[in-house]
């Protein structure tokens, strides 16, 4: 994470309180989202804020919200905040941050998200709440059966309005917005800004400030990113293993396409004595948490999981990446291995490739603008050499190279945040509502550019 250590959190005009938990938290300088967007939300502005997680964006809106609702009180069943998070997991870690910067302050948080008990949700909405956290499709739900009023919202935060896009939410974002009091304060956060996003931002947002922050450059430099090429996808399970005895690894996520090779690898994993646990959509919400905090304590060292923990889940310290299939969309390359390689540390990535996967491999390296380097040792077919010329299919010949015998690499690294993807309203198409981890391949789709010109740093360099 970059800093500006002549700015200090003093300077952005928080209370006494909010700085006294920020102390609390350890944090010496903020951010640049922080730097930039503290003060204007302070203004009681608009904010379009461009910026990934890792950035410190959560904390950018979480530290002034609690200063500016410090005043009021929130009546029974009428949230004076509402905070849109796409997923689950990334709902709780927002609350998390109340929890944290808020901890001076007698403010009042609710989590309203899918998977979990309602009749727990709607007692701490009868109690009142300033700030409530919520997945759209479990907050249309209680407003549907009059358990929540939103006429009191004063602020309405948007946060990965890109990630809402994709699951097919932005009906539901309409629809919650129209529920509102026109007159409020609206911070719409998002790492991309394609047409659609920009049309709704154009829409919430009144006479806006743009904050933007390009990744931190600091992870991007410190993460490798390696191909491993496989002539059969059951061969993936032995290159695995060969690399995990060679690398250092504390600790790993691994990205498999379907879930229901989740399973498989998982019990591979644990055959070969590795503490493992799995995280996918169709488990329930307390498994997931169980397991997330499992890994995040280190008692399991290797989490293997689809997409839905692709996204902003803020580990610290992981190590490895291993991407035990290509993933279907280029753009889910750079947000798997950014898992990794986190303020300042080093992190390692590993992808498995079998032939199949030279278009998928194709993409991500003309998304990525480099070629990403083949790890030697093992299995190698030619998948670099049909990628080259990026039309035809490889021939199905094997090449060995000789293993380029890396040393043991500690990596280590924090946070980024994701989860699950909630169910769309009933409004919602059915071909919008379909999850992220459940899509068909895409091979010989077109990249369709959502990261476009915001490529994290690492991938384009050389
Ligand atoms: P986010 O981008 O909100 O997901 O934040 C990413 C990580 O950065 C989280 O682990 C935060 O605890 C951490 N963080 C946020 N602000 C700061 C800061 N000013 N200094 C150091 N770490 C921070």
């Amino acid at each position: 994470m970059e800093f500006k250590e002549t700015v200090t959190f003093t300077d952005l005009g928080l209370s006494e309180p909010v700085l006294r938990a920020i102390k609390d938290v350890g944090y010496e300088h903020p951010t640049p989202i922080q730097e930039q967007a503290i003060p204007i939300v302070l203004m009681c502005r608009d904010v379009l804020g461009l910026a990934q997680t890792g950035t410190g964006k959560t904390a950018a809106f979480t530290m002034p919200m609690i200063d500016i609702l410090a005043g009021g009180r929130a009546k029974a069943r009428m949230p004076r905040s509402l905070i849109l998070s796409p997923t689950r997991e990334l709902a709780a870690q927002i609350a998390e941050n109340f929890d944290q910067y808020g901890k001076y302050h007698p403010l009042t948080h609710a989590l309203i998200v899918g998977g979990t008990s309602m009749d727990e949700q709607i007692r701490n909405l009868d109690r009142g709440v300033d700030v409530l956290i919520a997945t759209p499709g479990r907050l249309l739900d209680l407003f549907g059966r009059g358990k929540i009023l939103l006429a009191d919202i004063k602020i309405l935060v948007i946060d990965e309005a890109d990630r809402m896009l994709d699951m097919g939410f932005i009906p539901d974002l309409e629809k919650i917005a129209s529920l509102l009091p026109p007159i409020r304060q609206t911070l719409f956060f998002s790492a991309t800004m394609p047409p659609e996003i920009k049309k709704l931002a154009d829409r919430f947002l009144v006479n806006p400030k743009t904050v933007s922050v390009s990744p931190p450059s600091s992870t991007a430099a410190n993460v490798e990113h390696f191909l491993v090429n496989v002539s059969h996808a059951q061969n993936k399970s032995a290159e695995f293993y060969r690399i995990f005895l060679q690398e250092d690894v504390k600790n790993a996520f691994i990205f498999c396409n379907r879930k229901r090779d989740i399973n498989d690898v998982c019990k591979f994993i644990r055959s070969k004595g590795i503490k493992a646990d799995k995280l996918h959509g169709d488990m329930e919400q307390s498994e997931r948490t169980v397991a997330l905090n499992a890994f995040k304590n280190d008692q399991v060292q290797v989490l293997v999981c689809s997409d839905v923990a692709a996204r902003g889940l803020d580990v610290q310290g992981m190590s490895h990446v291993f991407n035990w299939d290509v993933p279907f969309h280029a753009e889910d390359y750079v947000h798997r291995i950014g898992r990794t390689g986190r303020a300042g540390a080093t992190g390692r990535a590993f992808t498995f490739s079998t032939p199949n996967d030279f278009k998928a491999v194709a993409q991500i390296q003309k998304l990525i603008g480099k070629k990403i380097n083949v790890f030697g040792g093992g299995e190698n077919a030619v998948v670099e050499a049909s990628v080259e010329s990026n039309t035809e299919k490889p021939k199905q010949e094997h090449k060995k190279t000789e293993h380029s015998g890396r040393g043991n690499r500690r990596g280590g690294g924090r946070n980024r945040r994701g989860g699950k993807p909630e169910q769309a309203s009933a409004k919602t198409s059915p071909e919008k509502r379909q999850s992220h981890e459940d899509r068909q391949p895409i091979h010989g789709e077109e990249n369709n550019g959502t990261f476009g010109a915001d490529v994290p740093a690492f991938l384009k360099k050389g």
